[in-house]
């Protein structure tokens, strides 16, 4: 056995964990007391543990096995990783099509959660650059899954959390682009309402869209925050200095966090600082930068940087709500969490675009807002009245991040989980595939 957690690492349990290094390795590994699988474990809280079950780390799976130069069509296992498909493809002029906010995370990993990046509004999330996977299902057949071919499982692994069979390779479509750099530009919103306006009107312009708000800021300075929009740089776009060298690599993290905080490290006035300084880092963003930048700031500063908030962990709640009354009750919510003197730190608010036709795929129209907290005490009632709040104003919370939310109201939150649940019988009918999340939410 050995101790396992998410990235927040809350919580931690004890699990069998097997490291396959081919498919009939996972074929052999299928466990029919509960099987999980695992990327790199990026998701915050409890999707890629199983306790005293079996965890399948699919990170031995890395292997590429096609790409087209032409197209940028990449045909892979499924634990390679976006940042290794950026090593190996950027300097051809090959970028993610889809991108989360970390490249430490594996194609297979990126399906199961649907992962969205800073441009779900122009261009969807992960399922629209996957163009079909293969599938280890609980018999020990592998099928294929396409939007022609099986599509009922294609559509409901996007989201589906591991839970009907081990991805073991996937086809997906890379960007093309002529630099690595992006040109960005920034926008200070004095309070909720402005900061809301910049992120409409700049969506209209930009492609990608990003904001951090200050949520210890209450009344008329209530949801101050910074916004940075932008695009792909062309080579027109770039000073000479990178011009040399456009589709340079990437930024690695500058240092890397030694050990876990002490838990008393963080409370009301240091975290003041690191949000004056944040909004200060954001405000004076270049206008050209490394991509690395733009979307992994938090590779790119520190790694580990999860160990900062100390042993007991942390979570990061997000949620989207409909863009109707979006201010009145993004407003409320914040309201909630500063009257609750829990200590709220790095955040982000975003517009997302439409919803897939993946049946249990997070993102909706309307306004996102994720939001770290450590695990302290009084965490727990402020979450769960929150989770009463999304769910009453028709919104949901992202299963990426969470480790809270319980069975009746995730029910409440996700109205087509009856078609994906005709998915799970028919492809995992005796229940292989469950891990604690899918046992806390009533997934399995
Ligand atoms: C700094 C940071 C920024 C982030 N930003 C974003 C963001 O902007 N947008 C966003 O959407 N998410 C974001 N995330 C969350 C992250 O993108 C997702 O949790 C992603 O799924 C993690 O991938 P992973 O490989 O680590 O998977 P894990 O966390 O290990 O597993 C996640 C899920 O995938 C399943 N899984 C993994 N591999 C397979 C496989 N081969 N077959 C079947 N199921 C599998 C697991 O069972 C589990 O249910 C962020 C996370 C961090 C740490």
């Amino acid at each position: 056995m050995v101790a396992l957690s998410g990235w927040g690492l809350y919580p931690t349990v004890d699990c069998k964990l097997v490291e396959p290094e081919s498919e009939r390795d996972v074929a052999r590994a299928l466990d029919v007391n509960g099987t999980i699988a695992r990327g790199l474990g990026r998701s915050y809280g409890d999707p890629a543990i199983n306790e005293r079950r079996t965890v399948l780390g699919m990170t031995k799976l890395d292997r590429v096995l096609g790409f087209d130069d032409a197209t940028g069509v990449l045909r892979c296992e499924a634990g390679v990783s976006l940042s290794q498909v950026i090593e190996r493809f950027a300097g051809r002029g090959w970028f993610p099509m889809i991108t989360p906010g970390t490249r430490w995370v594996t194609i297979g990993g990126c399906i199961a959660n649907d992962v969205h990046g800073k441009a779900h509004h122009a261009q969807g999330s992960f399922l629209e650059s996957v163009l079909s996977m293969r599938v280890l299902l609980a018999s020990g057949d592998v099928v294929t899954a396409s939007r022609t071919e099986n599509a009922d499982l294609f559509f409901a692994s996007f989201g589906g959390m591991g839970l009907l069979g081990v991805i073991v390779e996937a086809t997906i479509r890379l960007r093309k682009v002529s630099t690595t750099f992006f040109k960005q530009r920034v926008f200070v919103g004095n309070d909720l309402e402005s900061l809301m306006q910049h992120i409409e009107e700049q969506d209209a312009a930009f492609p990608y869209s990003v904001a951090s708000i200050n949520p210890l800021e209450t009344g008329a300075r209530l949801g101050k925050g910074v916004l940075s929009a932008g695009d792909h740089a062309s080579l027109e776009d770039l000073p000479e200095k990178f011009a040399r060298e456009p589709l340079r690599g990437n930024g690695r993290a500058f240092f890397d966090m030694p050990f876990l905080f002490p838990n008393f490290t963080l409370n009301r006035a240091t975290l003041s600082l690191v949000h004056v300084f944040g909004q200060q880092f954001m405000t004076r963003g270049a206008a050209i930068t490394h991509a690395d930048n733009f979307f992994y700031p938090l590779d790119v500063l520190v790694g580990d940087w999860n160990r900062g908030y100390g042993k007991r962990g942390f979570t990061q709640y997000q949620f989207v709500i409909p863009k109707e009354d979006g201010a009145r009750n993004l407003r409320a919510i914040l309201e909630t969490i500063v009257s609750a003197r829990q200590l709220p730190s790095l955040n982000v608010l975003k517009k997302l675009g439409k919803e897939n036709a993946a049946p249990l795929s997070f993102p909706r129209e309307g306004w996102t807002l994720a939001i770290d907290f450590p695990v302290i005490d009084g965490l727990a009632e402020l979450l769960s009245r929150l989770d009463a709040m999304v769910a009453d104003m028709g919104g949901r919370i992202y299963l990426g991040k969470d480790a809270f939310l319980d069975a009746a109201t995730f029910a409440r939150m996700y109205s087509r989980l009856p078609q994906w649940r005709v998915a799970k019988q028919k492809y995992d009918p005796h229940g292989v595939f469950t891990s604690n999340l899918s046992r806390r939410v009533g997934l399995t």
